[in-house]
């Protein structure tokens, strides 16, 4: 039975339009081109380890609806970051493909000294063209009108000289007394990367920010002892230190994963009030997310191992 051109093209149209507004859960697509090493050789099974960790932070961003960017005719545009394995260099790329929902993450390692232990840098962005392109798909990463700048391009670097603990089952308990859990560090960081302590003028959080607290809705919620805002750190890039919340994992207290530092030794998994934090920034969050540790691994795909690591003496994360 044929059916009449003017009403397939209709069914057509009415089955594509939709699919670019589509909510989807966020990926993050790890590239190692820049890396010299740390994720490399003798260290490639690291990538395994970083892309659970990837895994295990989408998991909660389950429907994000950022726009893919394609540039094309007249649309061009440029990111230029810190280079994961030399940050005294810049990186430029050029009319990156960025796939809908996915944000594609440079890493590497660097001697960062004897305090950080990674550092995420988000990038210098140009681009011209069409100016709802230029504005909402390539800063706002949205087809309609929004508020907050949002991720598209991060740099990733840890400190290649810190002993890192990697951990083949993050979601048990580990030991790893003197050393600095992977884990931990590199979920701190990607929040960075979607835009966590970003304090650039139009960014989701610098719009939240208030008289140097955090003042989002969802967060402001959870912290009502502080109505005006849950206090943040110096750089106000981070709560405050030693800002308590409830453990993802299981509900317990725990330090937020996103105050400014962590020990040796020790596991954090996201807790609520960063889950907040994301959706006052723009990304609705899910916080029923977190997996049995036998699925965990089935959820990254091709990624059959899980791990977990910790440290001792604090550090900054940056
Ligand atoms: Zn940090």
């Amino acid at each position: 039975m044929r059916a009449p051109l003017g009403r397939l093209l209709l069914l057509v149209s009415l089955l594509l339009g939709p699919v670019a507004n589509l909510r989807a859960q966020l990926t993050f697509e790890f590239n190692y081109s820049l890396d010299t090493g740390f994720f490399s050789g003798a260290n490639e099974s690291r990538r395994l380890h970083l892309e659970t960790v990837g895994s295990y932070v989408s998991q909660f961003l389950t429907a994000t609806s950022l726009a893919g960017i394609t540039a094309g005719g007249s649309n061009t545009w440029t990111a230029q970051f810190t280079s994961p394995s030399d940050p005294s260099t810049t990186h430029s790329v050029t009319n990156l493909s960025v796939a809908a929902n996915t944000v594609v993450v440079y890493v590497g390692g660097a001697s960062l000294g004897s305090s950080v232990l990674a550092q995420a840098t988000l990038p210098g962005i140009s681009a011209s063209g069409e100016s709802a392109w230029v504005s909402n798909t390539v800063y706002k990463r949205t087809e309609g009108p929004s508020a907050y700048t949002r991720a598209s391009v991060a740099a990733l670097s840890f400190n290649s000289s810190t002993a890192w603990f990697f951990d083949s089952t993050p979601l048990s308990n580990s030991s790893f007394a003197g050393q600095f859990d992977f884990f931990s560090v590199a979920a701190h960081e990607l929040l960075h990367v979607l835009g966590f302590g970003d304090t650039r003028v139009g960014s989701g959080w610098d719009r939240n920010l208030f008289n140097g607290a955090f003042a989002g809705g969802k967060s402001v919620e959870e912290k009502s002892d502080t109505p005006f805002g849950v206090p943040l750190n110096a750089g106000r890039d981070h709560w405050a230190t030693n800002t308590l919340s409830f453990s993802t994992r299981d509900g317990a207290v725990q330090e937020t994963l996103m105050d400014p530092d962590i020990a040796a030794g020790v596991r954090k998994y996201l807790t609520s009030l960063d889950l907040r934090a994301m959706q006052d920034i723009g990304y609705p969050a899910n916080f029923t997310a977190v997996p049995e540790p036998a699925t965990f691994g089935a959820g990254a795909g091709a990624i059959s191992l899980v791990w977990a690591w910790r440290r001792r003496g604090r550090r900054d994360q940056s």
